[in-house]
């Protein structure tokens, strides 16, 4: 594909996208009566249209029918989450027995590590990358220190190479076999928030098994973004959000990835609660734990129904659309916006320094640009003029184009917005 900075080819792009009318499905917020350019899906994604309705007919059914709604409702409660294991298993390119959607992201990282740190002897580490996301910082801290281990002790940070931003897959794969029979777990997020890279979730994995280590990922970043293939690499658990490339809505239900050779040993350590016990037998109400033999049995609760409704229409319009649809047209957006900005950092005078791959195979959606010189004030221009991207300390701008609902146009009007910022 040639590109070029102009209007007319944008436009083409635009015409000839089979996906383009699925950004009428999605609610734009408004600068000067005009749709923002959005480009903070990798944050929270836009609001389908017919979440109000999703929500209402939840709404509606719990006035009509009481508790009645677990089995009477048009999606009865009851079952309510056994609709997203469908969707999620395409996505995240799992069997249907290895996922469920449950909880939010941080509560299950600590549900996955409960079952998957199982230190012995000496083998007790875990890798993980540096400058995780806080939040899965904070998890593995704070769990290891409630299981009586001292973090310090336990964790062993991957950094990037050469004071660069990335990290070399290579490195990952090379301290796994380091650490070799001390390695009980590898846990990574498969897409980095900061920079965008992707990891080799694949090698990874092998690795991981070959030194007898777990190894598990944080796909916050990664599903509904990247094409997954969990059980195909043999992963052996992944969790995420719904509300990023998913648009689910803020804090939405989260969801879980458990390989079926371990979502069927009902012998494996866990915390459990009434939604993962035995369907047939859940309403006995009877003592001691019996597992559901599927990723469903490390369920605690019954399902959050009304964040649960905008999650189901948000899965169908993804699925309406077609992942691989959505994977091939990302493509094409971030390749489109790769173009713009290294065309603008060529004959304006700054320089926008792409950290993210460069390499598509090594990228989702993301793309991460050290402004160096000026970046803060480049940011407040963009914000006042109707451009959501994302600011991060010391130099970042991160911005996400998404196919869902991102055009072609959208990209070439960042462009413009952006000479005019550099030109003040
Ligand atoms: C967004 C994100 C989170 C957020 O966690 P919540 O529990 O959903 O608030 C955690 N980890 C990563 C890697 C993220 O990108």
């Amino acid at each position: 594909m040639i590109f070029e900075n102009t209007a007319k080819l944008a436009n083409e792009l635009d015409k000839n996208d089979k996906l383009n009318h699925f950004r009428q499905e999605f609610l734009f917020p408004q600068h000067n009566s005009e749709n923002v350019l959005y480009f903070t899906g990798n944050s929270l994604g836009l609001q389908p249209k017919d979440s109000i309705n999703a929500i209402k007919q939840e709404l509606d059914d719990w006035a009509k029918y009481g508790v009645e709604g677990h089995f009477e409702a048009k999606n009865p409660w009851f079952a309510y989450h056994e609709m997203f294991t469908e969707p999620l298993s395409k996505i995240v390119g799992a069997k249907p027995n290895e996922v469920v959607a449950m909880n939010g992201l941080t509560t299950n990282l600590h549900l996955m590590l409960m079952s998957f740190y199982q230190p012995s002897g000496n083998r007790t580490k875990i890798i993980y990358e540096a400058k995780a996301f806080p939040s899965d910082q904070y998890a593995l801290e704070t769990h290891l220190k409630a299981r009586g281990l001292n973090p310090d002790e336990v964790l062993i940070e991957i950094h990037p190479e050469n004071d660069g931003h990335l990290i070399n897959d290579l490195s990952i794969l090379d301290k796994i076999e380091e650490v070799g029979n001390q390695l009980a777990l590898v846990m990574i997020g498969g897409v980095n928030y900061y920079t965008g890279q992707l990891f080799d979730m694949k090698s990874i994995t092998g690795k991981a098994h070959k030194v007898g280590a777990y190894a598990g990922f944080d796909l916050a970043h990664g599903v509904g973004n990247v094409a997954l293939e969990l059980h195909k690499w043999d992963v052996d658990f992944a969790a995420w959000c719904s509300y990023k490339y998913l648009n689910s809505g803020p804090g939405s239900v989260s969801g879980v990835y458990i390989n079926e050779k371990h979502a069927s040993n009902t012998n494996l350590t866990r915390f459990g609660g009434w939604w993962g016990y035995d369907k047939n037998s859940r309403f006995q109400m009877e003592k001691g734990f019996k597992p559901i033999p599927t990723a469903e049995g490390w369920q605690l609760s019954n399902a959050p129904v009304l964040a649960m409704a905008v999650h189901k229409l948000a899965l169908d319009l993804v699925m309406q659309a077609g992942f691989e649809n959505l994977i091939e047209k990302r493509v094409q957006l971030t390749n489109y916006l790769e173009f713009i900005i290294d065309d603008i950092s060529k004959t304006e005078d700054i320089n926008l320094e792409i950290i993210t791959p460069r390499e598509q195979n090594r990228r989702g959606a993301q793309l991460s640009v050290y402004c160096h010189g000026r970046g803060k004030e480049l940011y407040d221009f963009l914000a006042e003029n109707g451009v959501m991207v994302d600011w991060r300390e010391p130099n970042v701008i991160r911005m996400a184009p998404v196919p869902i609902y991102n055009s072609f146009a959208d990209i070439f009007k960042f462009g413009q917005v952006l000479i005019k910022a550099l030109k003040q």
